[in-house]
């Protein structure tokens, strides 16, 4: 489905992470991917995983706090690649301390941290990619439920994916014209790595399985399988929108 198309992947920390099941997902459409790490703490990681899986994939670094990093990420994708046809963008933070307790209390460097890398990474990275994106192309972010109702726990990552679902509507109007696509997947709650610093992640989870029409909580793979229907022609007809892949927990009200 993905013959000839090359991506890009932002957010592989380690195995259990959205982007590397995605990664997987893409790799088997025959997709050619690249994939940007944060910092020196996590290559070694992304590094075992491709060479494991797929070997030879070109490995950036990538802060996106760091705007010469993602300057460089996108002039080295640009000398290898050519082309661009998608980007996955899986990337979010906020302090530990914001993700609990009262979202009153939160602090201005936290609220700014949270929206700098969860948020404004999107736009950043958009127009990064777009000028590579010569022949259309398809963005997509991950997103979560905490944006559209209150989440315990959850708090300023709630308000940083409800600007991540905007972003996604206001740059899909202006990528529009160059064929550009852009959609978020609202994934169900999946343990992860940034999981772990959500406070009582664990009701999360069992409460999500208890309510989702289907009884049970999304796997990785299926959020994987989503991204590929969204970069591939599959999906020409779509962009602006949140897609959620989350066993249908959204729609239940009682
Ligand atoms: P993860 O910890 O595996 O991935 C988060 C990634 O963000 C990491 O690779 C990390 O390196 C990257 N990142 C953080 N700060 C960065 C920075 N300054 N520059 C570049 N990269 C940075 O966790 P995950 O759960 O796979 O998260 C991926 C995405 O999925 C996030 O947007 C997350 O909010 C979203 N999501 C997760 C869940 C869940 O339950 N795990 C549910 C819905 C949406």
């Amino acid at each position: 489905m993905l013959n000839n198309k090359n991506g890009i992947i932002f957010g592989v920390a380690n195995k259990r992470s959205i982007a590397w099941a995605t990664a997987l997902a893409l790799h088997e459409a025959g997709a050619k991917l690249a994939f940007t790490y944060q910092g020196d703490r996590l290559k070694e990681n992304v590094e075992e995983l491709t060479n494991e899986a797929m070997p030879g994939s070109l490995l950036l670094s990538c802060d996106v706090s760091k705007q010469d990093e993602v300057d460089e990420a996108f002039r080295h994708i640009g000398e290898k690649f050519g082309r661009l046809d998608f980007l996955i963008h899986s990337i979010a933070f906020a302090p530990r301390e914001a993700l609990g307790g009262e979202y009153l209390n939160t602090s201005r460097e936290a609220f700014l941290t949270a929206l700098e890398i969860s948020a404004y990474s999107l736009p950043q990275l958009a127009r990064a990619a777009a000028p590579l994106m010569t022949e259309g192309g398809s963005i997509v972010s991950m997103s979560y439920y905490g944006a559209e109702k209150v989440v315990a726990g959850y708090n300023v990552m709630g308000v940083a994916k409800a600007a991540l679902e905007a972003s996604t509507r206001y740059l899909a109007k202006d990528l529009g014209p160059r064929n550009i696509r852009i959609n978020a997947i609202s994934a169900g709650p999946i343990q992860t790595l940034s999981a772990r610093g959500v406070s009582d992640f664990s009701t999360m989870l069992k409460h999500h399985a208890e309510r989702a029409p289907l009884g049970r909580n999304v796997e990785p793979r299926e959020v994987g399988q989503t991204a590929v229907f969204l970069c591939s022609s599959m999906s020409s007809g779509i962009t602006g929108e949140v897609i959620y892949v989350d066993c249908g927990y959204n729609i239940m009200g009682i």
